[in-house]
């Protein structure tokens, strides 16, 4: 079928193909995540079942619940950053990377700020979280989010991740990395024809500059996470591999709360090492949600 030729490639490495399809072709559960800075997913479930809201809790997070209709984002509970509409696929990469209170931390691809005010809500505002958003027309949404979720402890700045300065070394660095985002297909329709060759080599190109710089941002024992919305093993375990290659960095286990794939070590005729299992791949059928690839990283001590 046309319409799936570009994510047809994909299916010598999704074995559960048919339950991938279906899922890519329901639409997507909007889910919320409660901002623990304002309030309590009781306080939350409490004023918007009271508006007649229907909200049901996703069972692997007390953090996150799938809302029925739209019009939530209407809801003066919103307008004060009680919570962020986010895809529960994407609240993974903040768990992967276990922001802790009092920290130095890095979110080197920051906008919207979904990740970046989950991260300050895991530190509960203590510690520095740098957002950093080199393109100028996503600044605003990023500023935005930090005021309205009342977000202290963060400075926004504008580098280029690639050259981001290093006068200072992090205790944590999040790399969601500017990718393909065919994992996005559920909403965005267009990408289940799957992104164009030139496009992946172009961001895989990209990718591996920043996690690079990402990487020699952490202090020793420093912890990075990497993480893409997108299916291409170029941008995913290609990405991961460059930096195995070029730098000490140790490849950790990941350990989700449902069942997920492991990262591929073969494709399209590339061989990677054996540990690139130890990543995650969700797919939209895991947990009703986006697809999304996550890679913990540690600079040895
Ligand atoms: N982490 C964000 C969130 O959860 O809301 C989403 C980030 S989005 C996947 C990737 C971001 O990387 C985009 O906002 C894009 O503008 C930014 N970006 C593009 N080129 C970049 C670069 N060279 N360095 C750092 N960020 C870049």
């Amino acid at each position: 079928m046309k319409q799936r030729e570009g994510i047809a490639r994909y299916q010598e490495i999704i074995p559960d193909w048919e339950e991938f399809t279906t899922a890519c072709s329901r639409p997507l559960p909007l889910t919320i995540r409660v901002n623990t800075l304002r309030t309590s997913p009781d306080d939350v479930y409490a004023r918007l079942t009271g508006k007649g809201f229907a909200l049901t809790p996703v069972a692997w997070s007390d953090e996150l619940f799938v809302v029925e209709t739209p019009r939530v984002s209407k809801t003066i509970e919103h307008w004060l950053g009680m919570f962020y509409i986010q895809e529960a696929v994407q609240t993974l990469p903040v768990y992967a990377l276990d922001p802790q209170p009092g920290e130095t931390i890095l979110d080197m691809a920051a906008a919207p700020g979904g990740k970046c005010t989950h991260i300050a809500s895991r530190m509960q505002n203590h510690g520095a979280l740098i957002a950093n958003e080199p393109v100028g027309k996503r600044q605003p949404s990023l500023m935005a989010n930090i005021n309205r979720l009342g977000v202290l402890n963060t400075t926004v700045t504008s580098y280029r991740g690639e050259s981001f300065p290093m006068h200072t070394r992090f205790d944590r660095v999040l790399l969601d990395a500017p990718c393909s985002a065919e994992g996005t297909l559920r909403k965005e329709s267009t990408l289940s024809d799957g992104a164009t060759g030139s496009a992946i080599a172009r961001l895989s190109r990209l990718q591996r500059r920043l996690i690079l710089r990402a990487y020699d941002l952490l202090k020793p024992g420093g912890t990075l996470v990497y993480s893409t919305c997108t299916f291409a093993p170029e941008e995913n375990e290609g990405t991961v591999s460059h930096l195995l290659a070029e730098r000490d960095a140790l490849l950790e286990g990941l350990d989700l709360p449902f069942s997920a794939a492991c990262g591929v070590t073969e494709w399209s005729g590339v061989e990677y090492p054996p540990d690139l299992s130890r990543c995650a791949r969700i797919y939209p059928h895991h947990i009703d949600s986006g697809g999304g690839f996550i890679a913990r990283l540690r600079k040895p001590a």
